[in-house]
């Protein structure tokens, strides 16, 4: 509800001077080529696409489009440096290029931060304070294994399966990169990654640091491109093993592509997170984590909790906190260290998002969105809740993808892990409760790789993340995660 007190916070009474970091210190290039063997080079055909900034739509630069011959060319690089050195070399010395590459995305940390908001639309806060130092923790970690892949596979030997074909999406841009190419490296693979057309700018400052590592050339190729380019990447047959994270559309046709094949696959899929409020958590606590579940990052993320389930008897409690803490949201200029909520990433996601609130009304769904002021300029969004909605409603079904939570009640345990596990998906969850036996029986009830207890979207290197169901296939980060670079034999 929007009070008088909290309406000064977004009529300007007591709103946050802007506070926007500095971008002084970013380099970025009018023009990028495609890095391959060690090198940035110009695409085949010489085309090229542009990258903006979501948060204005002016372009940042523009980065070259790669062709079949392209994906030849890097997959060409990464098999020879899999033969000649990476794939020879020590463990013990894989590791130390691994840690040299965490360490300067820790040097260069702010200047990745900054890169990231500006391409992608992410708050500053967000990508700096989760991105790029999950992205450097993962070197760091993976580092760690290169040369104690006997501790992870007891009694075999763990050799590496030659070059890895990696396609990511645009919410977390360098972190999937990191989450891809680090246990890649550091079993002894070599790898061609492709980010996505809107967020290429921190794979291709992560080459210049494989670079600047002194990487031995080709065994980190970054080709830049759209779904064209990812499709020749997992199809090209000198790639051994495919690690994709996307959309569940995308990843069907990738499985349908790759049956038959000897390939070795990863897919990390689409979400639709259910978040569960028991009338005995604490209340308060759970409204801030629902907020941090579904509007920060812009809900651009994979495991979001976008379907809430709140116990009958707290319903209107915890819908009218979560109203009001809406109304205090900032959203807007992602560089500014206040943002909480960003730009949407594309003019596309945009629209999609936009098809879901008028389906979510058509459907009968009651939608609520805070009062905030969003720039004319850029893709935006406001927070913004269904109540009165049911299994059925698509907005409670299917993955939006953007700051839009759908909200039902309960009230029975049963009644509530029936509601969640109603859905094609099974990446993540959440539970709020006072009691641990809830917790218990919901994370053995829930089908989802990871379920969150009094808390909601927390990362860790050395935690295993993939999901049940239509979310994909495989996991990746921590022990598990090496799984998919190995093969094992006795
Ligand atoms: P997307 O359309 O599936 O794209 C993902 C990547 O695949 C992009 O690099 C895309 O290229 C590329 N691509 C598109 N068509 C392809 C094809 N036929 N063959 C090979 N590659 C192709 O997904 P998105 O909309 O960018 O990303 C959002 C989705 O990712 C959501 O569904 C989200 O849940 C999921 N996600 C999952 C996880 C997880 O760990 N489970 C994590 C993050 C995101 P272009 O974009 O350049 O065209
Ligand atoms: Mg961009």
């Amino acid at each position: 509800m929007a009070t008088p007190e909290n309406k000064l916070a977004f009529d300007g009474g007591w709103g946050y001077a802007p506070a926007p970091e500095s971008t002084d210190h970013i380099q970025v290039k009018k023009r990028y080529g495609l890095f391959i063997n060690g090198e940035f080079v110009a695409p085949e055909k010489g085309s090229y696409f542009d990258t903006v900034n979501p948060a204005t739509e002016e372009k940042l630069s523009r980065i070259a489009d790669a062709g079949d011959a392209d994906v030849d060319k890097a997959v060409a690089a990464a098999r020879e440096a899999y033969r000649t050195t990476w794939g020879r070399m020590k463990p013990a010395e894989r590791g130390k290029y691994i840690y040299r590459i965490a360490r300067i995305i820790q040097e260069r940390a702010r200047e990745f931060s900054v890169i990231e908001s500006l391409d992608g639309g992410k708050p500053i806060r967000e990508s700096r304070d989760v991105d790029v130092p999950l992205a450097a923790a993962h070197f760091f970690y993976y580092a760690g294994w290169a040369d104690k892949l006997q501790f992870a596979f007891p009694g075999r030997t763990a050799k590496p399966l030659g070059v890895a074909g990696q396609v990511i999406p645009w919410n977390f841009p360098l972190l999937m990169a990191a989450w891809k190419i680090a246990p890649a490296l550091a079993c002894g693979n070599t790898v061609v990654l492709k980010p996505a057309e809107t967020t290429p700018l921190t794979a291709l400052k992560l080459a210049e640091v494989c670079r600047d590592a002194g990487l031995p050339p080709g065994v980190v190729n970054i080709v830049t491109g759209a779904g064209a380019t990812g499709a020749a990447i997992i199809n090209h047959p000198g790639v051994d093993k495919v690690a994709f994270t996307g959309s569940t559309n995308v990843g069907r046709i990738i499985q349908k592509a790759l049956a038959g094949t000897n390939k070795k696959y990863t897919l990390e899929l689409g979400g639709k997170a259910a978040n569960i409020v028991f009338a005995d958590a604490a209340i308060d606590q759970a409204v801030e984590g629902i907020v941090n579940g579904i509007f920060f990052n812009q809900g651009h993320v994979c495991c979001a909790g976008s379907r809430l389930f709140v116990q009958e008897s707290v319903a209107d409690e915890v819908v009218s906190k979560l109203k009001d803490r809406m109304e205090t949201l900032i959203v807007g200029d992602p560089l500014d260290k206040n943002t909480d909520i960003g730009a949407i990433n594309s003019r596309m996601q945009l629209e999609k998002i936009e098809s879901y609130l008028k389906i979510g009304k058509s459907e009968g769904g009651e939608m609520h969105q805070s009062a905030c002021r969003v720039p004319k300029k850029g893709y935006w969004c406001r927070p913004t809740i269904f109540t009165g909605v049911s299994q059925s409603n698509r907005v409670v079904q299917e993955e939006i993808f953007g700051p839009v939570l759908a909200i039902q009640t309960f009230r029975r345990f049963d009644e509530a892990i029936t509601k969640a596990n109603n859905t094609p998906y099974g990446l993540s969850g959440g539970i709020w409760t006072d009691k641990g036996s809830k917790i218990f029986k919901m994370t053995q009830s829930v089908r989802a790789g990871v379920i969150w207890a009094n808390t909601f979207n927390k990362f860790d290197p050395t935690s295993p993340f993939g999901g049940y169901k239509e979310s994909g296939v495989g996991r990746e980060g921590g022990l598990h995660g090496l799984d998919a670079y190995v093969k094992l034999g006795v």
